[in-house]
């Protein structure tokens, strides 16, 4: 088994080999957390969550480095920020603070909730400022950026194969995107590393002034933190080749003496929704949270992953469903193995660039104990008990079980009572009995 993956740069599908086996590192770039994630943003953690567990899977547990990074400054933040500030006595700063605090706590929640493991490191660009500033200075001095009205900007025509993940020219580039043109900028494409801030806007003192960070310098400066100058994977939706990802490896390769930033690029295709793209205009915009109240993470999880991740999918009520009866029928055969191990042939198709359609059409055929395995390095628990307890719950037939619970704690019936109490919990309700006498419930997710 060899692992193969399709890497942007080269476009080919090429056999993956690690600098260093002993510490394998990826880096993918993670959420701007100022509202709830989608369900397309929920596409590459998942991806990359099977990719993770297949390095560990290949080269041990403790020998993956995952770097996910939060953008926890922005200029979406900051209007938000500066709402949720009016009218009370904090700071913008505070305000952003608060708003991308709770907002990544939340989409921890979901993403766990979606069986994805926590990534090794999970930084936040505001606790790496002194990090970019360090890297903006040396891209200064090295002549590959320019400071110009309280900006500086990173000088695309001083780096001589711009272009090279997009596998496009400047004079294409130009043509084809729509640039923000700017007084203080030489070239069209060139773009920001550092700009001011104003006295209501988050900022930070600098050899610049007073300002804040651009978007791409937060993922050079991070990643070269935690995994170096060079490292193995790096990854992210298909949206982030041109310009993030393509600025990215300008920066990195720049500060550092042109060593790649990272030697495979893996990107995943866009989710729509309904056949349709997803915007709030249309009113398809479907958040993992809202989700999560009606369909357990599992079946989330599984119908992502039923489509090839570089494919385009379509993400649909109707296949929500079918992964749901999948994964229930096979949690039933699995979850009575014991000794859980992964298939051969499920192996092969995983471990060509991350085949998963072709690994579950594997499962299909697979005995209990390699339909467990299977399942468990995808990120599953076969455990029956997991869907049965995310089922919608019937709120009617619930206070109907805690009546009989009551009514058969008064004729001092406390066994048939417990197993009414016992047989709600295996469903995934809690029952809490409270000092007025009233029995409350919740669901234990
Ligand atoms: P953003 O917060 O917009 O920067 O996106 C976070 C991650 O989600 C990036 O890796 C994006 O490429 C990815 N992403 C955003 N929208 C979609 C979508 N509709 N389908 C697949 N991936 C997406
Ligand atoms: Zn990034």
């Amino acid at each position: 088994m060899t692992l193969r993956l399709h890497n942007t740069l080269t476009r080919r599908k090429e056999a993956f080999v690690p600098l260093d086996p002993k510490n394998v590192r990826m880096y993918v770039c993670g959420p701007t957390v100022y509202d709830y994630a989608h369900i397309g943003n929920a596409r590459p953690v998942i991806v990359f969550d099977v990719l993770f567990r297949l390095l560990r899977h290949i080269y041990g547990e403790n020998h993956v480095t995952y770097v996910r990074n939060i953008t926890d400054v922005d200029d979406k933040i900051n209007a938000r920020a500066a709402e949720r500030a009016k009218g009370r006595n904090i700071s913008v700063l505070e305000a952003a603070r608060e708003l991308t605090e709770e907002t990544a706590r939340i989409y921890n929640d979901d993403v766990a909730a979606l069986g994805c493991l926590p990534p090794t490191h999970t930084p936040r660009a505001t606790d790496n400022i002194g990090e970019m500033i360090a890297m903006i200075e040396t891209l200064v001095k090295a002549g590959f950026a320019y400071v110009a009205q309280g900006h500086v900007l990173f000088d695309v025509s001083k780096k001589a194969d711009y272009g090279k993940l997009s596998h496009r020219s400047l004079d294409e580039m130009i043509a084809g995107a729509r640039v923000e043109v700017a007084p203080y900028k030489k070239n069209p494409m060139d773009f920001v590393l550092w700009k001011p801030s104003d006295a209501n806007t988050p900022g930070w003192e600098s050899p610049w002034g007073r300002g804040r960070p651009g978007w791409h310098i937060e993922c050079s400066a991070m990643s070269a933190r935690y995994l170096g100058e060079t490292f193995d994977i790096h990854g992210g939706g298909i949206d982030l080749v041109f310009p993030h990802h393509e600025n990215e490896i300008a920066q990195s390769e720049g500060a550092h003496h042109n060593h790649p930033l990272a030697r495979y690029w893996v990107h995943n295709g866009f989710l729509q929704v309904e056949g349709e793209k997803m915007a709030k205009s249309l009113g398809n915009f479907v958040t993992i949270h809202d989700l999560l109240r009606d369909w357990p993470g599992d079946v989330l999880r599984f119908n992502m992953l039923r489509t090839h991740y570089r494919q385009p999918t379509d993400w649909t009520v109707a296949g929500m469903k079918e992964s749901w009866k999948i994964l229930e029928r096979w949690y039933d055969m699995a979850g009575a193995d014991s000794s859980p191990r992964a298939g051969g042939g499920f192996l092969d198709a995983l471990s060509d660039d991350l085949n998963t359609p072709q690994a579950i059409a594997e499962l299909h055929r697979a005995d209990a104990n390699d339909l467990a395995g299977g399942l468990m390095l995808l990120g599953f628990d076969p455990m029956p008990v997991r869907l049965v307890s995310k089922k919608p719950v019937d709120a009617v037939e619930i206070s109907r079980a805690i009546g009989a619970r009551n009514a058969a704690r008064k004729a001092k019936n406390f066994k048939e009572a417990d197993r009414i109490r016992d047989e709600l919990l295996a469903q995934g309700i809690q029952l809490k009995d409270n000092p007025d006498g009233t029995t409350s419930w919740e669901v234990k997710r």
